[in-house]
């Protein structure tokens, strides 16, 4: 099955109870025993939903996976990977990290005796001089939010398979319209379904998708144990946003084009950043691995100031100032003050994000409506 087919199609069976096209939402705790032990593979909705069980077939499906697991959030799914590891294991991960990731292995993991090495991961050969023999993990996101960095996941995964380390893939932004790490090597992809999965802005939700049965009962015992499951009502909500990912994905990357290229010839835009450019560092990485360069695109302002780039962003009428991106809808962001005010600023500024640095997670929207609404704001 191909990827568009398999969006709709994918680890789907038609309701066993009426032929209900679209899975049912189960919405229920618990499932009727005929004698102790004498269920339908349903006790309790922790371990087992119908309609979780039917997202998770379909996460497995679209990443080219064999086991898919739902939680509440995506940093719900990242916490269920790091619970993999032991008191004094050590974790490499890219600098230029989603925020709410960088203060969950800060904040919460190195308090339970983990230790994180946040590096630039451009040139995998690099890694190898921070391995020892206590790294199990390495976390790579790709493209990095919000410098859209570029990463080579084959050429990291050939160093993990090397020291027999797991490889973990934050797929949120490429998604797998654009990029399959589990066919690249990686061993863990995982999402905040919240973006691009959903793709309305109407939940939030984490996933992970891994091929290793071994490695995926680990994860169910985890998901199970600690409990961060995601609703039935979410689960049917993400199922049913999957089935419009390639189209939506498709619009994405060509408003994310169109407006990566005005951008870069408005005189009040100093550096555009979009893994499409040819003069894009990694450009030619990005070419390999992905299919088409996404709709997120960076940029900072010739003026260079906090107070510059605020001001853009208020001025933005159809592009809405929120967190958050990967909705149908087009949105702004100012990391600085938002999603990357948790980074204390000395780490911020090492990697690029300045203070006049503007995030758009491009919509759906109609193309000549989106770059109006750009050009009076920068105007
Ligand atoms: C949003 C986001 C997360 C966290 O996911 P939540 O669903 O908000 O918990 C992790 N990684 C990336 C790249 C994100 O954009």
């Amino acid at each position: 099955m191909k990827f568009n087919t398999k969006t709709i199609h994918g680890g789907q069976e038609y309701d066993k109870a009426y032929g209900a096209v679209m899975p049912p939402i189960y919405q229920t705790s618990t499932y009727a025993q005929s004698t102790p032990g004498g269920h339908k593979g349903y006790e309790y909705s922790r371990t087992h939903n119908p309609t979780r069980h039917a997202l998770e077939n379909a996460f497995a499906s679209i990443e080219n996976g064999e086991y898919g697991l739902a939680f509440s959030s995506g940093l719900a799914a990242i916490d269920g990977v790091i619970k993999l590891l032991q008191p004094g294991d050590e974790v490499i991960s890219t600098n230029d990290l989603y925020g709410g990731t960088y203060r969950l292995f800060t904040k919460i993991f190195e308090r339970f005796g983990i230790k994180f090495q946040f590096i630039g991961m451009e040139n995998a050969s690099d890694i190898e001089a921070y391995i020892t023999d206590k790294t199990k993990l390495i976390w790579v996101e790709t493209p990095t939010n919000p410098m859209m960095n570029i990463i080579d996941i084959k050429s990291i995964a050939s160093v993990t398979k090397k020291y027999n380390i797991l490889l973990a893939v934050d797929n949120t932004f490429a998604t797998p319209y654009l990029q399959r790490p589990l066919d690249l090597g990686a061993d863990i992809v995982m999402h905040s379904a919240t973006k691009y999965i959903g793709g309305h802005s109407d939940l939030v939700m984490g996933a992970l998708i891994v091929k290793d049965e071994e490695l995926s009962k680990k994860l169910y015992f985890i998901q199970n144990a600690s409990g961060a499951i995601c609703g039935p009502q979410d689960s049917f909500l993400a199922l049913r946003g999957i089935k419009t990912l390639h189209v939506r994905m498709q619009r994405h990357c060509e408003n994310g084009k169109a407006i990566a290229h005005f951008l870069k010839t408005h005189d009040k835009v100093d550096q555009v950043y979009w893994p499409g450019f040819e003069d894009h560092p990694n450009h030619t990485i990005a070419k390999d691995q992905m299919d088409d360069f996404g709709g997120m695109i960076s940029f900072t302002t010739k003026d260079d100031s906090y107070q510059g780039a605020v001001h853009v962003v208020e001025k933005l009428r159809l592009f809405t100032l929120a967190e958050s991106l990967g909705g149908v809808e087009s949105l702004a962001g100012h990391p600085a003050s938002m999603t990357h005010a948790s980074i204390p600023i000395e780490e911020r500024q090492k990697i690029g994000v300045k203070d006049s640095l503007i995030r758009l997670s491009v919509g759906i929207e109609d193309i000549e409506d989106l770059i109006a609404d750009l050009k009076q704001a920068l105007d």
